[in-house]
């Protein structure tokens, strides 16, 4: 690591006051939304339609834009736009004109502020060896220090996010091929990223050294996909061949050839991310050959067995907590019932900036079964407590519809710190869980019980074969960042911290 980065020890006090989540707003009904899915393809005489299927079953990882870039050997043609992926490409004409075999295709999650369609994926480039096109799923940690230098030193940027310092990079490289100018861009970054590139002719995909954000491989007939999640290859149609590995770089040119390469110059220990089986991917995708909505259920009969409780029903916070509560119920003993009602229509309520907007926003998702809750005492699984905003309210909501008694059981372990890898979440200070013991945290939001899943009992239900938690990271648990913080970072936010 550089001179100017921190060691991972214990940067968690700087980060609880750090720019880098400053003025960023935090789904109100849920806690932390992911930023951003990609999907690539290869060799495809629709690629263009394949990219379009594959970002609707990616959609759940950022609403606020979509794009896709296609390519035919000559030309890139791109179409990008805010909103979700079938509202950008609603009109025919969008698709019509995105030619070739190769495409690349993104949906992102922004906040307020930095919701605009200059922001959109993937950032297009023209360079000395042709169009270039880059779709990012992640964060560079060191992207604003990158940026500043370069800006230093003449560059002009017209976008706020990090991968635009990338594509600045790749250009600026003095290497002779466009594969080594990536390799020698990425060796001069750091963060967590799973990033599609093409080029007027093919196809890279790579990973961060420590495996963060995921990125999968897969083939639809003769052709070569790549994407966030393996949901996007059941929709297609493909197969799942494997993931990418941590720090690999995989090139698919010249009629479906692919190349892998490791873009890493140190060995670096696979940590990925264990919030994306705890909430952010879709219940039906594979990480590391695990079923998601199996892992769920796994953490959900481990909180079972940790954190019994005296009750008559079992209730899950929709979506992403069905899974663990059904886990908890079945481990229990406890009926599991339909508690909450989700309304399914509202897609994009999350920016609320005020209190009251939140508060207003949950109540227009989620709506309590009063005839299932009366007299109960109620049993309420959700997968992680952030703000604890959607906590206090969910649990208020319950008792009004009649819950006798409401026990909050959370399938992760405390939530304490930001997570700096492309996630957002509330700014450390914000986290109700920092700072606060269990009780605490149990009195702000009212419940009559309140307990979490362990970190061993989170990773253990995992069933993956990794050395404890060090395997993943973990990071916004523990505060040990795998990747360090630059020091000198809040010198040179990007656009506030918000362009990503
Ligand atoms: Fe995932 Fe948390 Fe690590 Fe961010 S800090 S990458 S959310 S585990």
């Amino acid at each position: 690591m550089d001179g100017r980065m921190t060691r991972s020890g214990d940067p968690t006090l700087r980060l609880a006051v750090h720019p880098y989540r400053e003025g960023w707003a935090t789904h109100p009904a849920k806690g932390p939304v992911d930023e951003c899915g990609v999907f690539g393809i290869y060799g495809h005489p629709e690629a263009a339609r394949v990219v379009y299927h594959a970002l609707i079953a990616l959609q759940h990882r950022g609403q606020e834009s979509a794009g896709i870039v296609t390519a035919d050997g000559a030309n890139l043609y791109t179409h990008r736009g805010l909103g979700l992926v079938s509202d950008v490409f609603e009109k025919p004409e969008s698709m019509a004109r995105l030619v070739g075999e190769i495409g690349i295709g993104h949906v992102r999650y922004a906040t307020y502020g930095a919701s605009r369609l200059g922001n959109a994926q993937p950032v297009v480039v023209n360079t000395r060896r042709g169009g270039l096109a880059l779709a990012h799923n992640g964060n560079l940690v060191d992207a604003p220090v990158i940026r500043h230098r370069l800006e230093e030193g003449g560059a002009i940027f017209t976008t706020a996010i990090d991968t635009e310092v990338l594509a600045h990079l790749i250009v600026r490289s003095r290497a002779a091929s466009i594969e080594e100018a990536i390799v020698d861009a990425i060796n001069q970054v750091h963060g967590g990223y799973a990033l599609l590139i093409l080029t007027e002719d093919r196809l890279v995909g790579i990973r961060d050294p420590h495996g963060i954000r995921p990125l999968q491989l897969g083939r639809l007939n003769g052709s070569w996909v790549l994407a966030s999640e393996t949901c996007a290859f059941d929709t297609i149609g493909a197969e799942f061949v494997r993931e990418v590995a941590p720090g690999e770089m995989i090139t698919i040119s010249e009629h479906g050839k692919l190349r892998s390469q490791s873009v890493v110059k140190e060995p670096a220990r696979p940590r990925p991310c264990i919030f994306e089986f705890i909430y952010f991917a879709r219940p039906d995708s594979n990480l590391a050959g695990v079923n998601v909505h199996s892992v769920r259920k796994a953490m959900g009969r481990e909180l079972a067995r940790e954190a019994p409780a005296d009750a008559d029903i079992v209730i899950g916070v929709p979506d992403s907590s069905i899974s663990a509560a059904t886990g908890y119920a079945e481990e229990s003993g406890i009926p599991y019932e339909m508690g909450l009602i989700k309304n399914r229509y509202i897609a994009r309520t999350f920016i609320m900036p005020t209190q009251t907007g939140r508060e207003s926003a949950l109540k227009l998702k989620l709506n309590p079964l009063r005839k299932v809750m009366e007299g109960k005492r109620v049993v309420l699984v959700d997968d992680s407590i952030v703000r604890g905003t959607t906590s206090r309210h969910l649990v208020k909501l319950l008792r009004e519809a009649g819950a006798r008694e409401v026990h909050m059981r959370i399938a992760s372990p405390p939530y304490r710190y930001s997570c700096p890898y492309g996630i957002d979440t509330a700014q450390s200070g914000e986290l109700i869980a920092r700072g606060r013991e269990v009780d605490e945290v149990r009195d702000a939001i009212g419940a009559d019980s309140l307990a979490y899943l362990s970190l061993e009992g989170m990773v253990k239900a995992t069933g993956l074969p990794v050395d404890g938690p060090g395997g993943f990271c973990v990071a916004c648990f523990t505060g040990d960042y795998p990747v360090p913080i630059p020091e000198d970072l809040d010198k040179y936010m990007l656009e506030g911290g918000k362009g990503r």
